[in-house]
């Protein structure tokens, strides 16, 4: 073994070993720390994260990368080389900032969060738009120092989507989008057009105790190992990995709405069933985590929708959830249940929104902060762009900006830039991914009505999952598919399901 390629893997393990435990942090900050925790463990989340952000830049390892660059390629295994490319980039990156600027924008951000909190609940958008204003200088100086040598670019959004999504730029994004956006609209005006299906037992009483009980029981039959993680309740639900052996997930509970639970159990698995099945060999070391935002997303997506939201899935549990809550679902039948919880309808919230108009209220966004990066959208005049292009595209118009730019907590609690596109990519992968797989194995419906999953997770496991971070996005979608990423198994799958 080559002592400098070793060192640098000790350095990189350790500095995985620090993210590590701020996640475990930030699933107790949660999940059961008391609210009066928040400022002190904010501190130590911020305090562990600098640690390994300093350890990352430390000259030693810009020396290391040095000598292991000399390395021919032909003497490395395939693990190394995949290695060595993640942490040159990662050293890369993280070396452009300055060091401070992530400390001055991380106390901007918070004072910002808690500015918006108010602001959302008064409708106040004034209140919080010099806060953003001053968020899009910090995404704009953050954009600048990219721009140089290797990591110059077109766009000023480019150095925001290849952080979270390696490979993808803001001009191949936007011609993606455009063309789905271009499949969607029409669509979604066909569909709602049409009868509204039966909805009413959604929203009828689920008591907590019987929905965790069913939660954990779903979770454990599609595949989900207890003894590798677990299940707690949170407001906004994640996935986090803290090792092989311990990838947990969160859910929420509400006592009136039947699918939050759900969909919310099922997705966080689909994130967690990614990382449960990487090669045991990248156990510890940097490429054993999902490789970009985007990729990650697809699989969750997969599982909550292609997977969850499917008649033959539901042919098996429904059943059993009828017999968790026989006083709300007795007088439901399967095929109302399924149309139910499919039932297309244009709305002002994205994450209240379905399969079929959720890539719109992401395309929004993604084209609103491309323009509030490159400056050809002001804040001032953020409220009616974004009414504007919601009632173009869906057809309705906020009546509040609560309910519009308001709503969701990403520019208010990060950066302007590179924010949403993850999500689009993630259902377009999803589509792409879940072709791929049938068209390995045509008997995976049949075998999902029997409550099975075991081929489509071995699948998963050998196309996708055990890979990590060893390849990156754009060429695991080459590996699954044949292809680029399109827009094409997407909008085949809506149009046989829902015309
Ligand atoms: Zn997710």
């Amino acid at each position: 073994m080559y002592p400098a390629l070793q060192s640098l893997k000790s350095r990189f393990a350790e500095i995985d070993d620090l993210r590590r435990a701020a996640s475990v942090l930030h699933w107790d900050m949660s999940t059961h720390m008391p609210q009066d925790g928040t400022i002190s463990r904010g501190r130590m989340i911020a305090t562990v994260e600098k640690a390994a952000h300093e350890k990352l830049i430390e000259p030693g390892v810009a020396g290391l990368l040095e000598e292991t660059a000399a390395l021919p390629d032909a003497i490395l295994s395939a693990d190394d080389r995949a290695f060595l490319r993640l942490a040159r980039r990662q050293f890369l990156r993280a070396s452009k900032i300055p060091s401070g600027f992530k400390a001055e924008f991380f106390q901007h951000m918070a004072e910002t969060y808690e500015v918006w909190i108010h602001a959302r609940k008064l409708n106040d958008f004034n209140a919080v738009a010099p806060f953003l204003e001053k968020t899009i200088s910090y995404s704009r100086a953050l954009s600048d120092f990219f721009n140089t040598g290797e990591t110059a670019w077109t766009h000023p959004m480019d150095p925001h989507i290849e952080d979270a999504d390696p490979g993808m730029t803001t001009a191949g994004l936007e011609t993606l989008f455009a063309d789905l956006r271009r499949d969607l609209v029409p669509l979604v005006r066909e569909l709602s057009s049409r009868g509204r299906p039966r909805t009413d037992f959604l929203s009828r009483a689920y008591p907590k105790s019987r929905q965790v009980e069913f939660l954990n029981w779903l979770a454990r039959n599609i595949g989900y190992d207890f003894n590798r993680g677990r299940q707690d309740l949170t407001h906004h639900p994640f996935m986090t990995k803290l090792g092989a052996g311990d990838v947990r997930i969160t859910t929420r509970i509400n006592e009136t709405n039947l699918c939050d639970g759900i969909f919310s159990t099922i997705h966080e698995s689909g994130h967690a069933f990614y990382e449960l099945g990487l090669s045991p060999s990248l156990d510890g070391t940097i490429l054993g985590h999902g490789t970009s935002a985007g990729i990650h997303e697809s699989q969750s997506r997969l599982w909550e929708n292609q997977v969850g939201r499917s008649r033959e899935f539901w042919t098996y549990f429904y059943p059993h959830l009828q017999t968790c809550f026989p006083e709300a679902l007795g007088d439901v039948s399967l095929e109302e249940f399924y149309c139910g919880i499919n039932c297309v309808e244009p709305s002002l919230i994205r994450t209240e929104a379905d399969e079929v108009t959720y890539n719109l209220h992401v395309m929004i966004r993604f084209d609103i902060e491309s323009q509030l990066l490159d400056g050809s959208l002001q804040v001032k005049d953020l409220p009616v762009a974004w009414s504007d292009r919601y009632e173009a595209d869906l057809g309705v118009r906020p009546s509040s900006d609560a309910q519009g730019c308001l709503q969701d907590v990403h520019w208010y609690y990060g950066g302007v830039g590179g924010m949403f596109q993850g999500y689009t990519i993630g259902n377009l992968f999803s589509a792409q991914c879940f072709e791929a797989a049938l068209e390995a194995h045509p008997e995976i419906p049949e075998a999902m009505m029997q409550g099975n999953f075991s081929t489509l997770h071995s699948w998963l496991k050998e196309n996708i999952y055990q890979y990590g971070s060893s390849l990156f996005p754009q060429e695991l979608i080459h590996h699954v598919t044949g292809h680029d990423l399109s827009s094409k198994p997407f909008v085949a799958y809506l149009k046989r399901k829902y015309l």
